[in-house]
């Protein structure tokens, strides 16, 4: 039975938040996209992971309504409304109006909004939300293709985005712990607020509100929030500790590495793989349109899977753009994912069992060349990024799926080491 379910507004945000939870120890499973059947055997833990971020107000709703009644189904009794830890959303954006929907159709007079992840520099302070040292508004964030953020005042930001009125819950009142923020919460119901914005600046914080908050009917955040959650259910007896640890399945040795994200993270872990020698191969977006994959695949299958080959399309911004100005953004976008989930199918049939994806859109590609629509999460690699084990073609296998900024300069074989030390 279900006690906790959770929608994600993308993929690499639910894998971030499912591996969060993970770190209990309890079991989680991952959705991606809603399922067509009624739960049958839902796990403690449920995590639905939709492409909403970007998409128009209306299919955000219907969509996220879907997930809803899948959890419902599943007896969900507790709610988690996850979006990136920068707040990402347009101004029309979906974050607002898929909470107030989620409060109606669950019966939640009150939500808090606490996208703070202090361990990935994200952290909320006056209801200012700063990445590292810079207000959002001044961080890379102001550029975002999607949706540039160039307001760092979360008030600011949520009011257009929804009916009911909005306030602060502080950070000189979080920091005097779960009673003063219990209070605080109260306080601002009796004024009528119905979405509170919540300061935290560091991990203590995020218990503090966590165990305040943790019977709200919906909370609404980022992952970090959702981490501090499953040691209190498991303490209070809403979940159970004993019969939900779980043993990861063993996964043979050969794998690939797949990389189509472009963030400066990624171009320097895609460096530091090529200086360790492994065997890698570079996807040049106007070749592969003029010439198509079958080279990358000659390439591929040439392989010793045991050296975990990387096939990367990562390059840097001035490459980047020379391709889209010549194929499109989005043209040039998807037949790079396109061909490195054909590349994943292609070493699954040649035996490869662990598969290594950098890039959220990327990883939706490559998931869904797999077939991997049930993910059971594992072992985390780096903050938010764990390890998930699925069934592709009847095959056991492991996958990983990071997010662009996610993991440090080593994350490829940090990953490889992880599953060899299990
Ligand atoms: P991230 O998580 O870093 O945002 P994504 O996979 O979500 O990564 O997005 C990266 C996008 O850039 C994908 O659509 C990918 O296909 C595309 N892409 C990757 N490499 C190139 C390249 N060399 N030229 C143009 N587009 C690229």
């Amino acid at each position: 039975m279900t006690y906790f379910g959770a929608i994600a507004d993308d993929l690499t945000g639910a894998t971030d938040l499912a591996g969060l939870m993970a770190r209990a120890g309890v079991a989680v499973s991952l959705r991606i996209g809603v399922p067509e059947d009624l739960p049958e055997h839902g796990s403690a833990i449920e995590v639905i992971a939709l492409k909403s971020r970007t998409e128009p107000v209306q299919s955000a709703l219907a969509e996220t309504k879907a997930a809803l009644r899948w959890l419902q189904a599943a007896g969900t009794q507790r709610y988690f409304w996850k979006y990136c830890s920068t707040f990402d959303s347009t101004a029309e954006g979906n974050i607002g109006p898929v909470a107030e929907m989620l409060m109606a159709e669950i019966g939640a007079d009150q939500t808090i909004y606490c996208p703070a992840f202090p361990e990935n520099g994200r952290s909320v302070f006056m209801g200012n939300l700063f990445v590292g040292q810079q207000p959002l508004s001044e961080s890379p964030m102001q550029h975002h293709p999607l949706t540039p953020m160039t307001d760092s005042n979360l008030m600011r930001l949520l009011e257009p985005q929804v009916t009911r009125k909005v306030g602060l819950l502080d950070r000189l009142q979080v920091a005097q712990g779960p009673e003063v923020v219990t209070e605080g919460l109260a306080a601002l119901e009796a004024q009528g607020v119905a979405h509170v914005i919540v300061d935290a600046v560091a991990n203590n914080d995020l218990y503090s509100i966590a165990e305040a908050c943790r019977h709200m009917p919906l909370l609404t955040g980022g992952s970090a929030l959702a981490m501090a959650l499953p040691h209190l259910y498991m303490g209070d007896g809403s979940l159970e500790t004993s019969d939900t640890r779980r043993q990861f399945p063993a996964t043979c040795a050969r794998g690939v590495v797949l990389s189509g994200s472009c963030s400066a993270m990624t171009n320097r872990q895609v460096a530091e793989y090529l200086a360790q020698g492994r065997p890698c191969y570079k996807v040049d977006p106007l070749e592969l349109a003029q010439n198509g994959p079958s080279e990358i695949l000659d390439w591929l299958s040439r392989q010793d899977l045991d050296q975990m080959p990387l096939v990367y399309a990562t390059a840097r911004p001035d490459s980047v753009k020379a391709a889209q100005e010549l194929l499109g953004v989005a043209e040039a976008g998807a037949m790079v994912e396109q061909v490195l989930a054909t590349c994943a199918t292609v070493a699954r049939d040649l035996g490869a069992r662990r598969i290594v994806v950098a890039g959220g859109e990327t990883s939706g590609a490559v998931t869904k060349a797999l077939g991997a629509d049930q993910l059971d999460v594992g072992p985390e690699i780096a903050p938010g990024v764990p390890w998930c084990f699925c069934k592709s073609d009847g095959h056991q296998m492991a996958l990983t799926l990071k997010s662009g900024n996610f993991g440090a300069a080593g994350f490829f074989s940090d990953a490889i080491k992880k599953l060899d030390s299990q």
